[in-house]
């Protein structure tokens, strides 16, 4: 079989040690380049630099061929990297080991997925990997996990518009339940702000929050994880809601295309600006 080229990033920088664990275990599988940023750049989503310069600085990432610390988001970084400092010799992208979940209606802010969309934006396969634990992760026992799953995936093929998200819970090897293939979830947070005051009396905020019990069906992804499980989801991104077309079409919205009926539409109203 031909040689792998991966392409690792992330969106915790390229000092994380998920990022470490992964890019040790697939050196085993491939050839693995990385790029990634060079600060933490979780919940960045899918951004990208426009009005400013990117650097990209070699790094040091043990089992690496090649690594870049770039001063942009996940989604600069994967387009750096593959329309520019690898030159599109990349087979197949991965993203992560994320410091933390990315399920549901969260996968929206993440920088992990966001960077793997970005692959699969560019026509390459790609992989989001996130670990559901903060305080005390295995990146270890996870980069192994992964490289067995990336394995096993070498031999699947799967639409080049799709990329898999996989969430893997913060349990023992023993403890783990098995692979669910799901849907995205719904996640909402309760007291999603926390205010509080600095030194100077003056008031701050953090956007945290608390998950609730909720009602996330055992098709998801959010449920998959709370049970044990390593959750798949094929994502893609055409946010397209098809049911809805032809009741909008059934509207039959209409603009004034005649630029006298834009100008004096209902009188009195369109005067205001007191
Ligand atoms: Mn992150």
């Amino acid at each position: 079989m031909k040689t792998l080229r991966i392409l690792v990033t992330n969106d915790d920088g390229v000092l994380a040690p998920g990022l470490h664990c992964l890019v040790c275990e697939l050196a085993k599988v491939g050839k693995v380049f990385v790029a990634a940023p060079d600060q933490e750049r979780s919940a960045t989503g899918h951004a990208i630099t426009m009005f400013q310069p990117l650097r990209a600085k070699p790094a040091v990432v043990p089992g690496a061929e090649a690594a870049y610390a770039i001063s942009g988001t996940p989604a600069d970084c994967v387009k750096l990297a593959i329309d520019g400092l690898f030159r599109r010799e990349i087979d197949l992208i991965v993203s992560g080991i994320n410091r933390g979940a990315n399920l549901g209606t969260d996968v929206l802010y993440s920088g992990t997925v966001s960077a793997a969309l970005e692959g699969v934006m560019l026509g390459l396969p790609a992989i989001a990997l996130s670990l559901a634990e903060f305080i005390n992760p295995d990146f270890e026992l996870v980069a192994k996990l992964s490289r067995h799953l990336i394995q096993a995936l070498r031999e699947r093929s799967w639409p080049a518009d799709t990329l898999l998200n996989v969430n893997f819970p913060p349990l023992k090897l023993t403890e783990v339940r098995g692979i669910k293939v799901t849907t995205l979830g719904r996640l909402h947070y309760d007291n999603p702000i926390l205010e509080r005051k600095d030194p100077w009396g003056g008031t701050y905020y953090w956007l945290a929050g608390q998950i609730p019990e909720d009602n996330n069906g055992e098709h998801t992804d959010v449920w998959a994880v709370k049970n044990g499980y390593v959750s798949v989801t094929p994502i893609h991104f055409d946010l397209t809601n098809y049911r809805l077309l032809d009741t909008i079409k059934a509207w039959d919205l209409q603009l004034p295309l005649d630029r006298g009926e834009i100008e004096d539409v209902d009188g009195d109203n369109n005067k205001g600006g007191e």
